[in-house]
């Protein structure tokens, strides 16, 4: 199957008339506090898992639920970045994990995750590459600490580049295998989109209460 050509990126905001695009560089300078986000990570647990090849890169159907400040919002796939397309004071890194929810009122929220090579880590992600994995374990693609969310309002980071989709940006980071950073690289070259302006946006930084 072709797949989407990041080479060719600039051309892709003629599919959307939005301003407010993702991904952004997060500018630790310019954040803005606010309240405390409680998070009920338990309903991330062992989901079936179901591979499909898309135009957009591999999209990992499953099943899985966040509790955020009592509104609950549904997993229905996951993807994965080689490289991160938000940046962190203009610095990159490994691979950045999109885990895609759907709210009650229909809209779309992002959790993502930045991973970053550990020699200390197992492989976790190659098997969900290369099909071999029917199940997966979604606890394991968080890091234990969760402290920190960052927020805001963008898009999509592939055509049609959809509008107000609402970011939850994990500050601390995941550990992963060399073998999973090669596999990613090999399966998912560059496939990352390039910052865009943030504008009018804030972006927020939250304290996580974890729950229960
Ligand atoms: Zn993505």
């Amino acid at each position: 199957m072709e797949k989407l050509n990041y080479h060719y990126q600039d051309a892709w905001r003629y599919t959307t008339t939005a301003t407010c695009q993702s991904p952004i560089d997060v500018v630790a300078d310019k954040l803005v506090d606010g309240p405390a986000m409680a998070i009920d990570w338990s309903g991330l647990t062992i989901s079936p898992l179901l591979k499909k090849e898309q135009v957009i890169g591999d999209q990992f159907f499953c099943h899985g639920k966040l509790v955020i400040d009592g509104q609950t919002v549904e997993l229905v796939r996951f993807h994965i970045h080689d490289g991160f397309e938000h940046l962190w004071d203009g610095q990159s890194g490994a691979a950045e994990l999109h885990l895609v929810f759907k709210r009650a009122d229909g809209g779309t929220l992002v959790l993502a995750v930045f991973l970053d090579e550990n020699p200390q880590a197992e492989a976790i992600f190659k098997p969900i590459l290369d099909g071999t994995a029917a199940k997966v374990d979604l606890t394991t693609f968080l890091p234990k600490n969760k402290k920190t969310m960052m927020t805001y309002m963008g898009t999509l980071t592939t055509p049609p580049l959809k509008k107000d989709v609402e970011w939850l940006l994990l500050k601390e980071r995941l550990g992963i295998s060399p073998v999973d950073v090669v596999a990613f690289a090999q399966a998912y070259p560059d496939n990352y989109r390039k910052v865009q302006p943030l504008g009018n946006r804030s972006v927020v930084r939250h304290q996580i209460t974890s729950l229960p």
